[in-house]
């Protein structure tokens, strides 16, 4: 007899849906052995999408100034003990040249919401990109802008956009951010960026302070609805100078179930294992990987700036050239059982005939 969750996981598995209460024991289980079960399918499922591939994005934080006040984030504005630096479009542009140099395809320039960069400033730090790697993708993971903001980037030359909706159900969403902020206003965001043509990445926090299962469940159907083509999870990870210093961390483990279910759920995704996943246990992006990631995002960042962009305590890889780290990373993935490759890594929403004929 296989157990209650053993059943449900070959549901999903087969499926790629459940119900909202199925979804619910799945992630309040404490059955043993569920995480290994669950990554053992969505490995298996990611294998027959995306072989064992891995797709790296060179992720440069341009900017740690921010407007807004989330009450999680290590540089929310009043942060007064956060040190803020901005990159110019030069030294953008020379991170992006070691990248390519590198093998990197992807450029994703995040920052805080930093009214500095006016709408021209970005355009002409994505049509310079454009102009000298046109092979490449660029993202950029910036917050929440008007639509005609978000045409103009795209107009410039941006293909891809990351922002996650943190959290689908209102009331947390109240708890986590001051009342200027708004989820209906992240959600428009999220359907202009889709209907502009951009690839959409989405995601939210796992453990985040008053997050119940029953909110976690919202999130999936949230995501279903969006259907996004890149997911973005990692545990909560308390930063000590936020109105949060108090609250717990997420943990491995309900991230790694999250992930496997997203998996499951959503075959072609582009995963990532986040960095967060690395700060709270030293082979946690291995994992990540293992439980159905297939994606990592390493910093491109200059190091003198790395150890300012602190979302959360303790984030790792702050110390190392960009070189370095992509050497770490290459054989951290070789390990867990993957390969690193150096193209774009687009989407694939559907499979050839005979891939899916496989398994
Ligand atoms: N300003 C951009 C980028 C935000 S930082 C935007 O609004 O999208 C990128 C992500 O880091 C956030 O979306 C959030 O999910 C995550 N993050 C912020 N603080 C965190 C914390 N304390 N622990 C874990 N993740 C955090």
């Amino acid at each position: 007899m296989l157990s209650t969750a053993a059943n449900l996981i070959n549901k999903l598995a087969c499926e790629h849906n459940l119900s909202d209460a199925e979804l619910l024991t799945l992630i309040t289980s404490t059955e043993p052995d569920i995480n290994n079960l669950l990554a053992c399918k969505a490995d298996k499922l990611r294998r027959k999408y995306y072989g064992d591939k891995v797709y790296i994005r060179g992720l440069i934080e341009f900017t740690n100034y921010c407007k807004n006040n989330c009450y999680y984030c290590g540089i929310r504005a009043g942060n007064s003990l956060a040190e803020r630096y901005r990159l110019t479009q030069e030294e953008i542009l020379a991170c992006c040249a070691e990248g390519y140099r590198l093998g990197f395809r992807t450029f994703v320039l995040q920052g805080g919401e930093d009214a500095y960069y006016t709408d021209d400033k970005i355009c002409a730090i994505v049509s310079a990109i454009r102009k000298q790697h046109p092979d490449c993708a660029i993202t950029l993971s910036i917050g929440e802008k008007s639509s005609a903001s978000y045409q103009a980037y795209f107009d410039a030359g941006a293909n891809r956009y990351l922002l996650r909706h943190e959290t689908a159900d209102v009331e947390h969403y109240a708890k986590l951010h001051p009342d200027c902020m708004s989820l209906e206003n992240r959600k428009r965001c999220l359907f202009d960026l889709k209907e502009i043509g951009y690839q959409v990445g989405s995601g939210f926090m796992v453990g985040s302070p008053y997050q119940t299962p029953q909110n976690l469940v919202s999130d999936l159907r949230f995501l279903q609805k969006l259907q996004p083509d890149m997911i973005g999870i990692g545990p909560y990870i308390t930063h000590e100078h936020t109105p949060f210093k108090d609250m717990a961390s997420g943990t491995l483990e309900q991230t790694l179930r999250l992930l496997s279910i997203l998996r499951l759920l959503f075959p072609y995704a582009l995963l990532p294992s986040t960095t967060a996943l690395g700060t709270i246990h030293p082979n946690g992006r291995e994992l990540g990987l293992q439980a159905g990631g297939n994606v990592v995002m390493p910093n491109l960042s200059p190091v003198s700036v790395r150890k300012k962009y602190e979302l959360y305590a303790n984030k790792i890889c702050t110390g190392e050239e960009a070189a370095q780290c992509r050497g770490c990373l290459e054989a951290r993935v070789k390990i867990a059982g993957y390969n690193i490759v150096t193209d774009r890594g687009d989407v694939r929403r559907t499979l050839d005939k005979s891939e899916g004929e496989k398994l």
